[in-house]
């Protein structure tokens, strides 16, 4: 049986949705948010014509001829504009960041000046209209700021704030429930020793990868290999109001993989069940009325590559931004590489420049999914795609640079 692709599996996943509801947050909290609304500036920038530069507010047809002696009637400071005009043969003091005086149309920079009481003398010509910024010439009020579906990164946030917003209206943050699975599993610190314990290390790049999608995060701890346990986590994943929940480990075949029976006794509808992917081949995804459910698998690089592939996606659709799944960039490749199989492969991989001005991405010699120590000297995943024919050392790839 030919499983889901790739591909398909991110539609189901990722695809179009109606986003979570909006709420307002101070423009001084919305970095990493997603804007709900088109935000557009409340005022222009500059909100009149202002110097650029310190020297003195001058009529550009008294200084064709130079040098020029004009007489100083004022002065305008930033926040202290001069309230008279500028007439023939006089100019103003003027420093950067000040409204330009009616009548002047010119700034004649302080360093092509003398002065002597009341009389400036520029001897340098300066052309009409140099060292002004326009009102407006950075943003007209009315004008389109920043677009709904957009996440607001730092200089998104001080347009935001420039543009007059003390508010912006962004969707509110996904609510992420982790789940751990297993018998074996032990939080860090608190294991006996015991050589059949593992210490759990999904949930924590799991919750590394919700916040940084704007998530909160929702700690469901660690459940044993035990249906009615696995089920009781999912339904207080539900009384919690997530609405992700996120769970690692048992998701594959073996007797005691029990996420898929806990899920659908929990009548949660699983619509992707083992993917052509690797690693990640057994993830689930399903949904409960409002509730997403991502099953991931326990092998560590399998959960922390799935995340990334698929909670990032899931975690940005819910909060109505735009753009692609995930970012790719093209790269060569460091070594040859054999044909790939029917699985699309992310290959943990090293990047280096490639001396022309590319990267070249070399996978690293072992890549099983359970390698963290592989995982964590990684770059970036190398993308395979499925069936893939064999390729020389040089050839074009794509990767997905780690962003962390
Ligand atoms: P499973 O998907 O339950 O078959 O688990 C596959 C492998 O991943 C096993 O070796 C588990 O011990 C390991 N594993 C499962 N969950 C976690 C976790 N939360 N952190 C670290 N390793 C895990
Ligand atoms: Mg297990």
């Amino acid at each position: 049986m030919a499983l889901m692709s790739v591909e398909e599996a991110l539609r189901r996943v990722a695809g179009p949705t109606e986003a979570l509801a909006e709420e307002w947050v101070p423009v001084s909290a919305a970095a990493g948010r997603v804007l709900a609304r088109d935000l557009i500036a409340n005022r222009s920038q500059p909100p009149a014509d202002m110097s650029a530069m310190d020297g003195y507010a001058v009529r550009a047809a008294d200084i064709v001829d130079t040098p020029a002696r004009l007489a100083v009637i004022g002065e305008s400071a930033a926040g202290r504009p001069f309230t008279g005009a500028v007439g023939r043969g006089e100019c103003v003091r003027i420093f950067t960041g000040a409204v330009l005086p009616a009548g002047a149309d010119t700034v004649v920079i302080q360093e092509n000046t003398t002065r002597e009481g009341a009389v400036m003398t520029t001897t340098a010509p300066t052309a009409a209209r140099r060292n002004v910024r326009k009102a407006g010439c950075d943003f007209a009020k009315g004008a389109p700021g920043l677009a709904a579906g957009h996440r607001i990164t730092a200089r998104g946030m001080m347009l935001a704030a420039a543009m007059d917003h003390a508010r912006v209206p962004v969707a509110r943050r996904p609510r992420v429930a982790l789940l751990q699975t297993g018998d074996e599993l032990v939080m860090p610190g608190e294991g006996s020793g015991a050589d059949a314990e593992i210490v759990v290390s999904n949930a924590f790049g799991l919750a590394a990868i919700a916040r940084g999608a704007g998530a909160e995060v929702i700690d469901l701890g660690v459940v044993g290999d035990d249906l009615s346990v696995i089920r009781a986590a999912i339904r207080r994943a539900v009384d919690e109001g997530a609405d992700v929940l996120v769970s690692s480990g048992g998701a594959s075949v073996g007797d005691h993989d029990l996420m898929a029976p806990a899920l659908k006794a929990e009548q949660v509808d699983l619509e992707v069940h083992k993917i052509a992917l690797r690693p990640g081949k057994p993830l689930m995804f399903g949904r409960r009325g409002a509730l997403r459910v991502l099953g991931l698998p326990g092998n560590p690089v399998s959960s922390q590559v799935c995340g990334l592939l698929f909670l990032t996606p899931l975690l940005r659709a819910l909060q109505g931004e735009t753009g692609p799944a995930y970012r790719t960039l093209p790269a060569r490749l460091g070594c040859a590489m054999p044909a790939n199989d029917w699985r699309m492969d992310f290959m943990r991989a090293r990047l280096a420049a490639d001396g022309a001005g590319g990267l070249l991405a070399t996978p690293l010699p072992v890549q099983d999914s359970s390698l963290l120590s592989v995982l964590a000297s990684a770059d970036a995943l190398l993308i395979r795609p499925a069936d893939a024919p064999a390729a020389e050392a040089g050839a074009p790839c794509e990767v997905i640079p780690f962003q962390d």
